[in-house]
């Protein structure tokens, strides 16, 4: 027999914009011991905003902006929006070709036939371009042009309001361990990592790293992933509990994930478990 609570506990959730797809989940929120976190657009904004361009060997900070939005065009990731937010015009002509969005790492195209890289030190390294050593805190784009270091672009992005109260809440609920994944660069990772007191992290992970590391995780434990990306949608089917965010989140990441937090806001994790533990209690 399925237990009263299990209706009162989802119809509970889903007045708060909580959408439990099966009382099952429930039980299983009831008892997590890790929970584990991607890091961009579920517990950072996801809106990035350019702090700083600079251009090298005689490139103009203007020019490495435009090259960037051109190279971004197609583009719908959030540093992709922020990048041709900044540029602000309209990128008409269609003087792009061989344009290819690589996962994890970004852009390769050719512009005005040139040879175009905008994307993380891992692209530039795969096409063995040289960056220099930079003093940076956000998120670094570098933009090669035909083959040569030409300039980057800083962008940075802001860790949700009341995340930190939330990963605190966790540990008085008696969750054991919070991690954090994220492609994003290591010193970014850790920035956050620290001031949300989130107890590991794992940086500049390509999207196939993440469920390899994920499975470190889960061998007698019960896990819940909390992500919003294409390419959490693996993790979020394999974890016990995959929760998505609703707003940003990807279709990919809603229909993999056993619970969906409808407006995005982290807290909402805490009312699930406290709302699963109070309600598991009613029976027949
Ligand atoms: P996350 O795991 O943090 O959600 P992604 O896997 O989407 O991040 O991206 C990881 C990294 O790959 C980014 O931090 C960025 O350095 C690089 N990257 C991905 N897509 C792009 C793009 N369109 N333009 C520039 N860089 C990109
Ligand atoms: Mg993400």
């Amino acid at each position: 027999s399925i237990p009263l609570g299990y209706f009162a506990g989802v119809g509970a959730l889903s007045k708060r914009g909580v959408l439990v797809k099966g009382g099952n989940y429930l039980e299983r929120l009831k008892n997590l011991d890790i929970i584990i976190f991607d890091k961009t657009g579920t517990l950072t904004e996801g809106v990035f905003e350019v702090v700083d361009i600079k251009g090298f060997n005689n490139f103009k900070e203007k020019e490495i902006l435009e090259i960037a939005a051109y190279a971004e065009k197609h583009s719908n990731h959030p540093i992709a929006e922020s990048i041709k937010r900044k540029f602000g015009k309209n990128i008409t002509k269609d003087n792009i070709e061989d344009y290819e969005e690589i996962s994890g790492y970004g852009i390769k195209a050719k512009i005005n036939k040139k040879e175009i890289l905008v994307g993380n030190k891992k692209l530039m390294s795969m096409y063995g371009i040289k960056t220099p050593e930079i003093k940076y805190n956000g998120t670094i784009v570098f933009v090669a042009i035909e083959g040569k270091f030409a300039g980057y672009i800083e962008i940075s992005d802001r860790i949700k309001p009341g995340v930190a109260e939330v990963i605190k809440n966790l540990k008085n609920l008696g969750i054991k361990k919070t991690v954090m994944l994220t492609g994003d660069n290591k010193k970014v990772a850790e920035s956050v990592a620290k001031e949300l007191e989130i107890d590991e992290y794992y940086a500049e992970l390509l999207p196939g790293d993440k469920i390899k590391l994920f499975e470190k995780f889960i061998n007698g434990v019960s896990t819940a992933f909390v992500g919003d990306g294409i390419n959490d949608a693996p993790v979020l089917t394999r974890a016990d509990v995959g929760i998505a965010m609703g707003g940003l989140g990807s279709d990919a990441a809603i229909e993999a994930a056993d619970v969906v937090i409808m407006d995005d806001d982290i807290s909402k994790l805490i009312d699930s478990i406290m709302i699963s533990r109070k309600t598991l209690k009613i029976t027949w």
